[in-house]
């Protein structure tokens, strides 16, 4: 086990990209699960309205829960609708109902529609008692509005990168929107970390994949990349994250040593926590 550090303030990373089945909501519920495991408080804010995040993180989120949805539409408070996973009591969701699928287009005609989540999430990172130390935002595979709201919240971007063909396709869209997002709504936004997904090292392409896109984005991608693993795709339909469904799996491993690599990249003089063990 290695001792790592919790920086002072709460960082606020978001989990895009367009395209769908690459691994997000995967990966923003077990790095949570992961981070929270080893001491962290964190928060995920499930923003597709799938409510996959929710979900695996068992948490109730039918039509009558209220959910982000009421946050973006109807001004509720974030801490109106946070709900404690039963994994962890330092783990947190912000569930997302089926009502947010109206959401992308209902957003059009508010006030500030751009920074519906970013107010509410300021709002309530400021009255709490105690600090998070993580903030995730699973996104829907779009560039639409419930996207541009979680861009416009975060600190950081985390782009989880499927190893098979196209992997790169569509990216230069995503930094597009991102370079963007920096010029008129969020200059902080910075593309933090990128997380190599459902890799199988005994294909050829899978490394390719993995060489080329280590060629483009040398700082940003992880040293640890997830593995395709059966435990990982099994762990939500028992609303559970791979970490509590099977802790010893490769996936479950692997997650663990992505959080704790997460963490040291942003290493400051913070709160000493216990990591997860990490082979070589
Ligand atoms: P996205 O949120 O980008 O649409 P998901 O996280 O839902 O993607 O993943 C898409 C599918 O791939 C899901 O069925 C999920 O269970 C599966 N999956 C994700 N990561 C892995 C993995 N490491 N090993 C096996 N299956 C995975
Ligand atoms: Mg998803």
């Amino acid at each position: 086990s290695v001792t790592v550090r919790l920086s002072g303030r709460t960082r606020v990373i978001t989990v895009s990209n367009q395209k769908g089945g690459v691994g997000k909501t995967t990966t923003t519920v077990n790095i949570a699960a992961a981070l929270a495991s080893v001491g962290a408080r964190v928060l995920v804010i499930d923003l597709d309205p799938q409510g996959n995040a929710s979900t695996a993180l068992g948490v109730p989120h039918t039509a009558d829960i209220p959910s982000i949805y009421d946050v973006l539409i109807d001004d509720f408070p974030i801490a109106d609708i946070v709900q404690t996973s039963p994994e962890s009591t330092n783990l947190l969701c912000a569930p997302s109902t089926i009502h947010l699928a109206g959401a992308e287009i209902e957003l059009v005609s508010q006030v500030a529609r751009e920074h519906r989540l970013r107010t509410a999430l300021d709002e309530y990172l400021a009255n709490l008692d105690e600090r998070l130390d993580f903030v995730l935002i699973d996104c829907p595979p779009s560039l639409g509005l419930l996207t541009i709201n979680a861009f416009a919240a975060a600190d950081e971007l985390l782009i989880p990168i499927q190893c098979e063909y196209y992997a790169l396709e569509g990216l230069s869209q995503l930094l597009g929107t991102v370079r963007m997002i920096q010029k008129h709504l969020n200059p902080r936004l910075r593309l933090s970390t990128i997380v190599l997904t459902m890799y199988d090292g005994r294909t050829r392409l899978a490394q390719q994949v993995a060489e080329e896109v280590r060629s483009h984005f040398p700082q940003e991608v992880l040293g640890t990349v997830i593995p395709r693993s059966v435990r990982v795709s099994e762990a939500p339909s028992f609303g559970q994250t791979v970490i509590a469904y099977d802790g010893a799996s490769a996936g479950a491993v692997a997650y663990r040593e992505a959080a704790v690599e997460i963490i040291r990249r942003d290493t400051t003089d913070g709160r000493a926590v216990d990591g997860a063990n990490e082979e070589t």
